[in-house]
């Protein structure tokens, strides 16, 4: 068989030009969506605990900006590179545009170990990355927030080096803040709770009752933390999650809060992670974790880790796309071929940038909402958003993934034609 092909700005570029084609868009429109407006390479010398100084590569690109400032996550990851940052911008610009945002995609990451690193080192790199940043991002130009290894702090400490710089309060600089401190109620859980939304109206269009569905989980982080905790209200059964250390597997189903007790509140657990959780079995390898006979699976991690090579072995109805891009295109085939119902990322994780907005309208109007109001217009556009896409998907006969894309692409295609740009 042919290597595959892993760049995922190349699989980013590839799934645009799939959706303008089965739209027979103006090939102009590929042409401007098929690389980033702007990108930032930023060096960043930190003076570390022991006295040496260390200087960590990070990115910031914006690719497009028809709809509305850029938008999207910084992560800190040792396998960052410029690549990897572009595709993720795309697809933020394709998934503000599912669920009907007025922002553009953006997105950043440093090349680094945050766990190699004291709080002190984490607090200066994340400070420096945001000074040297400068003016390339804004509350008006382009808006930062969590992502793979990035929190509530690594957000407030940004904010607050970004105050000191203007002298004065922006809020509306960041999203993913503290309740405290400018945050949104809600928006820690939002994006696991919106894996789960999706993964909910996916199971009622193939009849597949939640009460008693098997759920096997990759990653047990911010996603599908909150995800499992929703699954498990509904009745589901979280039947294995695997971390970077390893697994837990019971078939009979582990309780989420027991689950999240043990990795987040447990002292003893130093490393947070599942494995050991009483009752469960490791689970030897990703591989082997989606080979896990179950009804929803949540690939809640990185890129790239459903590809040609594992794909055949997965056992599931349902995938509800937790990370960015964790299915390759030609194990999209694959799993299209076996009846797989794949809700794409650009949809089943986007509510997590969909309360990052209501975070940054509040922040803006400088007037706070309560939990049941983010609750209930994130559950309606996400709601509405998969609506739509699934009567396109019936329509057209193509995937999910091809109908999100079709809809940001027409919506963006429509914006670019009126402002004359293409
Ligand atoms: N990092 C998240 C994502 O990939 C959230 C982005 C945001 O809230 O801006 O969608």
């Amino acid at each position: 068989m042919s290597k595959e092909n892993l760049n995922p700005k190349e699989i980013a570029q590839a799934q645009i030009k799939a959706a303008c084609d089965q739209l027979n868009a103006d090939p102009s429109i590929y042409e401007v969506l098929k690389e980033p407006a702007k990108v930032m390479q930023v060096s960043v010398p930190v003076k570390m605990d022991d006295g040496s100084v260390r200087t960590f590569v990070g990115y910031r690109s914006q690719h497009n900006i028809a709809l509305g400032p850029a938008k999207g996550g910084l992560r800190y990851h040792p396998d960052v590179h410029l690549d990897e940052v572009i595709a993720l911008s795309m697809w933020m610009t394709i998934k503000c545009a599912v669920v009907g945002l007025p922002y553009g995609g953006g997105k950043g990451g440093v090349v680094v170990d945050p766990k190699e690193l004291s709080q002190n080192e984490l607090e200066k790199l994340s400070r420096g990355f945001i000074r040297a940043l400068g003016d390339f991002v804004s509350p008006q130009k382009d808006i930062p927030a969590p992502d793979v290894n990035t929190n509530p702090q690594i957000m407030a400490w940004m904010m607050d080096e970004y105050d000191q710089i203007k002298g004065f309060n922006n809020p509306g600089l960041i999203t993913g803040k503290q309740v405290q401190l400018y945050g949104s109620l809600g928006r820690t859980e939002a994006t696991g709770r919106g894996t789960f939304i999706a993964a909910r109206e996916a199971a009622e269009r193939i009849g597949l009752p939640l009460e008693g569905a098997r759920v096997v989980m990759q990653g047990f982080g911010n996603v599908s933390t909150y995800a499992a905790l929703l699954f498990h209200e509904a009745g589901s059964k979280i039947i294995a999650v695997r971390d970077y250390y390893g697994g837990a597997y019971n078939p009979d189903g582990m309780d989420a809060q027991e689950l999240y007790d043990y990795v987040y509140n447990n002292p003893e657990n130093t490393r947070k992670t599942v494995v050991g959780f009483p009752g469960s079995e490791d689970i030897e390898s990703n591989d082997a974790l989606f080979a896990i006979d179950c009804e929803i699976l949540v690939p809640a991690a990185l890129e790239n880790m459903i590809t040609s090579a594992n794909a055949h072995t997965v056992s599931t109805k349902i995938i509800s796309e937790g990370a960015n891009g964790p299915i390759t295109p030609e194990a999209d085939k694959i799993l299209e071929e076996k009846g797989v119902l794949i809700v794409p990322d650009v949809l089943a994780n986007a509510g997590g940038v969909t309360v990052s907005y209501f975070e940054w309208v509040q922040n803006l109007q400088n007037f706070y909402w309560t939990l049941e109001e983010v609750n209930a217009r994130l559950e309606r556009i996400l709601v509405d958003a998969f609506e739509e896409i699934y009567t396109m998907k019936e329509e057209k006969g193509v995937s999910m993934r091809v109908a999100a894309y079709m809809k940001a692409i027409d919506a963006i295609a429509y914006n670019m034609k009126m402002r004359g740009t293409i």
